[in-house]
């Protein structure tokens, strides 16, 4: 399995939630315990600007660029701007954009007459990614660019008529939702927690909001309801955004699943799609566990079963 990974991930973004020295935790965890090795990781270039614009506006991106960023854009972001913020964010939206044309075998498909057979399916996991709080012309919430969204956009110029995205992070996918809100080639599935960030849901194709507290079983239940209806969609690529924060001891999430059930979800995501043999990119999304190796280990885990299913293709 091919997976895609930048050093450069690690962001310096001061004292923060969010630790973006996971993801070479992260990367630094697979290759101990033998889940991948260097030989599989794939360095990714910077998305360009010409394919941010594919989701953000020029304005948005100049300011972004240019570092002329209000008090208010930066406290909707949620992060301090830097240039070397934005050219990190911008390689890891890069690294998304890299593993959805690494998946996809980068071939423009003839749509209608596509003969299916469990040989599409491929995986590329992205030891990265899932911003999916970033809108077209604002970014929130740790997230600068829309990385699944571009990428999603590129496929698109690519030829591939039908995306979906399955986003189980346990905030509500509102950047992802707005993008694609009047676009129906994009079916984009959300299950987060209901009471929690972003206050504005903007509805996606399916919404499932959660109670608090919602637990392992009552999730997995809600999930095995809903991936049918994903895969109804029929679509030529999958994008699975495995956020760790439903994780029980996550500092920002309040759906209390246990390591155990995360692996779980984790499972039926990809067999889902592996069973429909269509290709899948695994971004990881949020996590904030009060210890950060708890994060760590929920994200080695969704790559180990993304490689194990790689393996079973
Ligand atoms: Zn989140």
């Amino acid at each position: 399995m091919i997976v895609v990974f930048s050093p450069r991930y690690l962001i310096d973004i001061g004292l923060h939630v969010f630790p973006t020295r996971k993801y070479q935790l992260v990367h630094a965890r697979l290759i101990e315990t033998g889940v991948i090795r260097s030989s599989d990781v794939v360095e990714p270039e910077p998305a360009s600007w010409d394919d941010l614009a594919l989701v953000h506006s020029h304005e948005y991106l100049a300011k972004m660029r240019d570092g002329e960023m209000t008090a208010e854009d930066v406290a909707q972001l949620e992060l301090p701007w830097s240039s070397a913020m934005v050219d990190g964010f911008r390689l890891m939206t890069g690294g998304t954009v890299q593993a959805a044309l690494i998946a996809c075998g980068r071939e423009v498909r003839s749509t209608k007459y596509e003969v299916r057979s469990t040989s599409n399916f491929r995986v590329a996991a992205h030891i990265g990614g899932g911003l999916h709080h970033a809108f077209p012309s604002h970014g929130e919430g740790f997230c600068p660019f829309n990385d699944v969204a571009v990428a999603a956009r590129v496929l698109q110029r690519h030829g591939f008529e039908r995306i979906a995205i399955v986003d189980l992070d346990v905030h509500h996918g509102n950047g992802t939702a707005f993008i694609f809100e009047s676009d129906p080639r994009v079916f984009t599935f959300s299950m987060h927690q209901q009471h929690n960030y972003p206050m504005w849901k903007p509805r996606g194709s399916l919404d499932v909001g959660l109670a608090d507290g919602a637990r392992d079983a009552s999730f997995l239940d809600q999930l095995d309801r809903a991936l049918p209806k994903v895969m109804a969609h029929d679509p030529q690529c999958v994008f699975y955004l495995a956020g760790a924060d439903p994780y029980e001891d996550d500092q920002l999430g309040g759906l209390r699943l246990t390591r155990d059930g995360l692996r779980e979800r984790d499972r039926r995501v990809i067999d889902a799609v592996r069973h429909a043999g269509v290709p899948l990119v695994v971004t990881l999304a949020g996590g904030y566990a009060r210890q950060v190796d708890d994060t760590v280990a929920i994200h080695a885990a969704t790559i180990q079963e993304a490689a194990r299913a790689s393996a079973l293709a």
